[in-house]
């Protein structure tokens, strides 16, 4: 290092020196100290660094570091790491985005439960020790239909014990359709051999018949599993056997059926389909495949077509906190009740308060408080009007912008075809800014989350919810004025 470099790291103030302007003392009245103390060492480090590198003569006025540099690291440093976001994908349970958002009700159980003690494993009238699955059971039995039941960390886990403790060292059929795979690391092939049950593979990959199945059984089968394709879907010449027919043929010979529904829809929509309207604007088809999707079985349906196990995730189409279900008969869930996987599996009393919290919607008949569930089910006249509202404020702001008609999806690996339309605001842009307006959306205060399809940005309203929609258009305004044009 050169004599003359020295001297000017010399002349770096001391953290201390910094800490001792009153600007950046009056600042800890506010902000801990720590953070400020963090702060000044990080900037300092910053211009220490700087220097180092820099082949330019730095002046001595940017020696000292301004305040409000400080200020906003320290603030940076303090600000939650976890943070709310607008969703405006359309995606309605968008796993990065923490999939289903909580109902009313959920968190009004939460924070009662939550915030002091409560029967979790006490009963009230004796005294004594309880257990924590006892709590859901009768909401449970009410909307399954399934006797019995267990509650987990996430379906993922449900099917990890269900296969550990009722077919460990036993065979356990799987059709080769079904073998899937859900975002991440849920494969079944790798859940089967962790759980220590052996996978038997029948039919071929569109076609499983149930001679297939019977072919493959011996001394060691234990079950026949069905796996719903829940992000996936095969057309053509396809067949598979059904949960009623399989249910029947395992218990003729001693088997059991188990089904894993991943999405797991309690009840399916009572409302019938709006008519199409005619529609004089742009219209986004990601798919123009034109499929309907198919009516999925509710759990209640599979345990009553025999099935002596489902599992599904609480945070799927049920729109809870995450967890898994297993539901099913007595004999087959006593197993998995006494087995050592599930003190590793078990949920917290903050999910079960959700949980109860969302079940009570469905059982009162109110599914329509559940969000994921509103969203799922809304109109698609409510949704234009809603994005007719996020233009014509955005507009206020000074923004011109269109109105597409675009697909949104149900996301988090459940019902690969429903692709509802909905209505979505786009600010015109070149197709260089669409990016730099995306990410300039993300750095929001309160970020949001907008999806780009066809080179165009689009802010989805059927995830954006009626109080999101002011401010929603004021941070398109602000990111689309704060980019650059180039
Ligand atoms: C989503 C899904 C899982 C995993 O559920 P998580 O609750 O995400 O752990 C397992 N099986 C199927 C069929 C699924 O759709």
């Amino acid at each position: 290092m050169t004599d003359e470099r020295k001297t000017q790291l010399s002349r770096l103030p001391q953290v201390t020196t910094v800490l001792g302007q009153p600007e950046v003392q009056a600042l800890t009245a506010e902000l801990p100290r720590w953070a400020v103390v963090q702060a000044v060492r990080d900037e300092l480090a910053d211009q220490r660094r700087q220097l180092q590198a820099s082949p330019t003569e730095p002046t001595e006025a940017k020696w000292l570091p301004a305040p409000a540099t400080i200020e906003q690291r320290a603030r940076e440093l303090v600000r939650s790491p976890l943070r709310r976001v607008i969703n405006a994908t359309g995606v309605v349970l968008h796993t990065n985005l923490g999939r289903a958002p909580l109902a009313k009700q959920a968190l009004r159980r939460v924070e009662e439960l939550g915030g002091g003690y409560c029967n979790l494993e006490y009963q009230l009238d004796s005294g004594t020790r309880g257990s924590r699955q006892q709590p859901l059971g009768q909401i449970l039995r009410g909307l399954t239909g399934a006797p019995a039941h267990l509650i987990v960390n996430n379906n993922a886990a449900a099917v990890l014990l269900t296969l550990a403790g009722l077919c460990a060292g036993r065979q356990v059929l799987v059709s080769r359709g079904e073998l899937v795979e859900i975002g991440g690391s849920f494969r079944i092939p790798d859940v089967m051999r962790a759980s220590g049950a052996l996978l038997c593979e029948v039919g071929t990959t569109n076609r499983t018949h149930l001679r297939d199945y019977l072919s493959a059984v011996s001394e060691s089968t234990a079950a026949f599993l069905k796996v719903h394709r829940s992000n996936f879907a095969q057309v053509g010449f396809v067949a598979e056997v059904s949960p009623a027919e399989l249910a029947k043929s395992a218990h003729e010979r001693g088997l059991l059926c188990l089904y894993d529904l991943g999405a797991g829809e309690l009840q399916t929509s009572r409302r019938r389909p709006e008519r199409e309207p005619a529609h004089d604007v742009e219209q986004l088809d990601e798919e123009g495949l034109g499929f309907a999707s198919p009516r999925e079985p509710t759990v209640a349906e599979l345990i009553g077509q025999g099935c002596d196990v489902v599992m599904f995730s609480g945070d799927k189409l049920l729109g809870g906190p995450q967890a898994g279900i297993v539901c099913g008969t007595k004999e087959a869930i006593g197993p998995l009740a006494r087995h050592p996987l599930l003190r590793a599996l078990r949920p917290d009393k903050l999910t079960l308060a959700a949980l109860l919290g969302t079940l009570e919607l469905y059982r009162d008949g109110q599914p329509e408080q559940v969000p994921a569930w509103q969203m799922l089910h809304e109109s698609e006249s409510a949704l234009r009007a809603r994005a007719e509202r996020l233009q014509a404020e955005a507009a206020q702001q000074g923004l011109v912008t269109e109105l597409v008609r675009v697909r949104s999806a149900v996301g988090g690996g459940a019902r690969p075809l429903h692709k509802p339309w909905s209505w979505a605001v786009t600010p015109p842009l070149p197709s260089d800014r669409v990016l730099t307006v995306q990410a300039a959306l993300r750095c929001q205060d309160l970020p949001v989350v907008a999806r780009i399809f066809a080179g165009r940005l689009l802010c989805d309203v059927r995830t954006i919810a009626a109080s999101e929609v002011t401010i929603v258009a004021e941070a398109l305004a602000r990111a689309v004025v704060a980019t650059p044009v180039d």
